[in-house]
């Protein structure tokens, strides 16, 4: 083949890419293309798309190439590309939410019209989305833990090295990157250079102490690595290959695949129960307000909302507990919930933001659906010195760690700091 284009969207790398590996491989000329659309994110998940998009091209000019970026609907930017240049062929990583999947029906269509080829690679989960299915029939695992076995034992495809060039047409203008603003306190900067550098020091100081640390809310003993996965800086595959000391954490890329897959098959797992159990939510704005905003008078439903509104991110366990406080404490709808961290989450990716509140309130994949966490019994567990609470919540500092957890036993009112929202006993 003469030309063909690499459409990149959720797959912000070089390393392990199928998509552009087949490309180098099957054409004289590559053009890699991202084309930012009128829903791209805001605020500090904007600046960080900005930051992987100046790296990737960085990479690709090192290889000789280079990224061109567009504005405007993705499907109709990348067949404009295609007949300008003209390229015979468009290579995607597949993906798996609605959007994702009707952008890939339009872009089948298109191609099909414009006599032009369309092909989908592997590479934005371990193992892809569809390939596993359970033996007693169905199109995909609604259960974890028969998905985990499968799915350890599956053979994998082969980690992918960097194409050495990406011979692009000559005169290629690549146009204008979305410029960057300012990341939350530079927590995260984006792209791959970035991203293998921490993947390769968490995989060597850190990895090994997931299983006792990970819970800790305090210690930042997770990888952190979920920005990353999100945007496919680092590939997943590459990541599970290279973790020989982590089966713990390998056990957390399983539960991203089977999101992945949940998703795959039930694609409006972002607005629809995936299970409907009839539950009635409760319409109360204020109250979801006060929850966004840190101010439920729960200390730890407070910290770990403070900690998203300043990180653009926020641990596991204060995820579920935070979610769990909404959904179960407050009966406001997982819906409400979900739509700020998705708004707010560096890594907020359909599957994973969807699939998991789903399963705090009981309407996706739990096998105990009824399951409540106990707000003031997490934080004492995982939180025994209050260090997490205080880090973000400063108007608690002088509190003594055994009334932290539960201000509202304080003798007197602390300023600054509210009743709990709702009976706390
Ligand atoms: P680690 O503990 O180091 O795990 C490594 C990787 O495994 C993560 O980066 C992530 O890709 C994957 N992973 C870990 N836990 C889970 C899980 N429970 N489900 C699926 N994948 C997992 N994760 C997201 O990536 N995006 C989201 O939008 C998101 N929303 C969530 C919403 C709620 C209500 C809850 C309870 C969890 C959510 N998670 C989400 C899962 C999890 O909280 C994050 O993946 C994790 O905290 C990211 O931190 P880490 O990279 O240090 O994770």
């Amino acid at each position: 083949m003469d030309t063909v284009i690499v459409l990149f969207n959720r797959d912000l790398r070089v390393h392990d890419h199928p998509a552009l590996a087949a490309a180098c491989a099957d054409a004289c000329r590559v053009v890699p293309l991202f084309v930012a659309d009128s829903r791209m994110p805001a605020g500090h998940r904007a600046s960080f798309l900005a930051e992987c998009l100046a790296d990737l091209r960085g990479s690709l000019r090192d290889r000789g190439g280079d990224l061109v970026v567009r504005q405007g609907d993705p499907v109709v930017e990348t067949v404009r590309l295609a007949c300008e240049l003209p390229a015979q062929a468009v290579y995607v990583s597949a993906d798996v939410g609605a959007l994702a999947q009707r952008r890939e029906r339009r872009l089948a269509e298109e191609c099909r019209r414009h006599r032009m080829g369309l092909r989908t690679f592997p590479g934005v989960t371990v193992v892809p989305p569809d390939e596993l299915r359970p033996s007693g029939g169905g199109d995909h695992y609604r259960v974890f833990t028969p998905y985990w076995r499968v799915w350890s034992g599956q053979r994998r495809r082969e980690v992918l090295k960097p194409p050495d060039k990406v011979p692009v047409p000559e005169g290629l203008e690549g146009g204008p990157l979305p410029v960057a603003g300012h990341g939350p306190n530079g927590l995260f900067p984006g792209g791959e250079t970035v991203a293998r550098t921490r993947m390769r020091q968490w995989l060597k100081y850190c990895v090994e102490d997931y299983a006792a640390g990970h819970d800790d809310l305090a210690g930042n003993r997770t990888s952190r690595l979920s920005p990353y996965l999100r945007a496919g800086c680092l590939s997943p595959l590459e990541l599970e290959s290279l973790a020989v000391n982590g089966d713990d954490f390998v056990r957390q890329l399983c539960w991203r695949d089977f999101f992945h897959q949940v998703t795959r098959a039930f694609p409006r797992i972002n607005r629809d129960d995936y299970r409907s159990r009839g539950q009635r939510w409760h319409d109360d704005e204020d109250a979801a307000q006060a929850w966004k905003e840190g101010r439920t008078g729960v200390p730890i439903v407070d910290a770990g909302m403070r900690q998203l509104l300043a990180e653009g991110w926020m641990h596991n366990r204060a995820r579920m507990v935070t979610a769990s406080f909404l959904v179960r404490r407050l009966r406001v709808d997982w819906r409400v919930g979900a739509g700020h961290f998705f708004d707010l989450l560096l890594d907020g990716e359909v599957p994973n933001n969807y699939g998991n509140w789903q399963w705090v309130a009981g309407t996706g994949n739990d096998t105990r659906p009824n399951r409540v966490v106990n707000p003031v019994r997490q934080a004492r567990r995982f939180d025994p010195e209050g260090e997490y609470i205080r880090r973000y919540l400063p108007e608690l500092d002088g509190v003594p760690t055994k009334l932290i957890y539960e201000p509202w036993r304080m003798p007197t009112r602390i300023r600054g700091y509210p009743a709990p929202l709702v009976p706390m006993d």
